[in-house]
């Protein structure tokens, strides 16, 4: 088990995070020691130039005033108060040959006899020695005097050496905590920003088929892993709704398939037991196919109702003027509605064109309109409008039947769901339902308002750019 997560951790995402930090963090570290080790670098070769000249200005200067024995005297004091970087000084002849030259012990290293081959240049031309034995830099400048001799004065490049040793050494062993450092700062970090998938990947590893309703905790910081989170818990969220609502479904169809099936089963059993009969056996016929036609309905009609909801409902659009198709299926109603003593009036401007399937809107209307009949109690009143209201087209059907109670209306577009008043009226519990299928397949809402024994109204609202949902 240790085995196998210590062959995993190089695929592993915090370890690839630490890993990265860890690197970038060292490169700058480098970075910045490179920088730093050039710009002090150069800041002390300049220092060491600019000495040099300043010597040299002041050794000419005495030379010319007091000459050799004065400069012998400058160069011993000079020397004894600088001991670890002694000035160098050589006066040459007009032929470069030396005629007084300053040898501490430190310039045997060098090979001073070279200068007397390189000939001296007063101008900004320095003239550089290396050691023999060692990495220093004798960095000598020349001067012209006005008696055509030269004067030289150097200094090793020692002291600057030193302090970037010295800088080196210390950069090295700082580079040690600064690693230990960045590897920690990598694994606290790599550590935060994998906790919220650690959190996802316990919640999924502790979902089941019978308990969906674990959420990965937020943190509310409003990042790019809250997000996640976020649309993490409304899919899982989706996911249970809809394994709820297919288990209800799932039962709801077997209870009430239950019902015409056993009926069925009744009916063919009776006629067994009367088989001499003719007219038994035809009319257990006919009422065998009466419920086979109801069963057919009601799985033909879940069928369309899960299509609508998935998207996958076949739609033929055209432009279709709503307020005709409105028309047509009053006229078919007001017959019904008429024998049951109903007063339904209609109030459409004609001419609302819109891009609909006219087939299942129609079916969508039909089943609003034959609820308000079966629901709406004799000498009631149905009512019927239709307009455009912005730039959606709304139909509203408005009866003073039985109503609906405000605990009821959530539900009555629900799979199957028949209201108390519903279970004494014919209806298979899916009229709705398919409803609001059909308007949401046209990208629109369709929603009931009512008052328990005064009456309800369904409104239908169709966007005018109906699209393909
Ligand atoms: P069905 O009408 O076949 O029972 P529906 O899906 O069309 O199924 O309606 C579901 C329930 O909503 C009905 O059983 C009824 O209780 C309630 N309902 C629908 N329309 C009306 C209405 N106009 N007035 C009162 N109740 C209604």
């Amino acid at each position: 088990m240790y085995l196998k997560r210590l062959i995993n951790l190089p695929r592993t995402i915090g370890f690839r995070v630490a890993g990265w930090y860890v690197f970038i963090f060292t490169l700058s570290s480098l970075c910045f020691f490179l920088i730093t080790y050039f710009f002090l670098h150069s800041t002390l070769v300049k220092q060491n130039y600019e000495e040099i000249l300043l010597e040299l200005d002041e050794i000419s200067t005495l030379y010319e005033i007091g000459g050799i024995r004065i400069l012998e005297n400058f160069v011993i004091e000079n020397n004894n108060s600088r001991r670890s970087n002694p000035l160098f000084v050589r006066v040459a002849d007009k032929t470069n040959k030396t005629f007084y030259i300053s040898s501490p012990e430190k310039w045997q290293d060098f090979d001073l006899v070279a200068l007397e081959k390189i000939a001296p240049d007063s101008g900004s031309d320095w003239i550089h020695l290396s050691a023999v034995n060692d990495e220093y830099i004798l960095a000598v400048q020349s001067a012209h005097l006005s008696s055509g001799f030269w004067i030289q004065v150097g200094m090793s490049c020692e002291g600057a050496h030193n302090a970037l040793n010295r800088f080196q050494k210390f950069f090295l062993v700082a580079m040690i905590p600064l690693f230990i450092l960045g590897l920690a700062g990598g694994m606290i970090l790599s550590y935060q920003t994998r906790r919220p998938i650690r959190n996802i990947i316990k919640t999924v590893q502790s979902l089941d088929i019978e308990k969906m309703t674990e959420m990965v905790p937020r943190s509310l910081s409003g990042d790019e892993m809250d997000e996640l989170a976020g649309l993490f818990n409304k899919m899982l969220d989706n996911i249970h709704r809809l394994i709820e609502g297919m288990k209800n479904s799932l039962d709801n169809v077997a209870h009430d398939l239950r019902t015409p099936i056993t009926r069925f089963r009744n009916i063919a059993d009776m006629a067994l037991q009367n088989e001499e009969d003719i007219d038994i056996l035809k009319e257990a016929l006919v009422k065998g196919i009466e419920e086979s036609d109801h069963i057919l309905k009601m799985l033909d009609t879940l069928m369309d109702i899960s299509e609508a909801e998935t998207g996958t409902m076949n739609m033929h659009r055209k432009q279709v003027d709503i307020c005709d198709l409105i028309g047509k299926i009053a006229d078919m109603y007001a017959f019904v509605a008429e024998e049951k003593g109903i007063d339904m009036d209609i109030n459409i401007p004609g001419n609302l064109y819109i891009s609909i399937d006219s087939d299942r809107m129609g079916q969508a209307i039909s089943n609003i309109l034959d609820n308000a009949v079966k629901f709406t109690a004799p000498e009631g009143h149905i009512h019927i409008n239709a307009g455009r209201f912005n730039k959606d087209v709304i139909i509203r059907v408005k009866d003073t039947g039985t109503g609906i109670s405000p605990e009821e209306l959530p539900m009555i577009w629900d799979r199957l769901y028949r209201g108390s008043q519903g279970s004494t009226e014919k209806g298979l519990g899916l009229g709705l339902s398919l409803v609001k299928g059909i308007v949401e397949a046209h990208n629109g809402h369709v929603e009931a308002v009512s008052e328990p024994g005064k009456g309800s109204t369904f409104i239908i609202r169709l966007p005018e750019d109906v699209r393909d949902a």
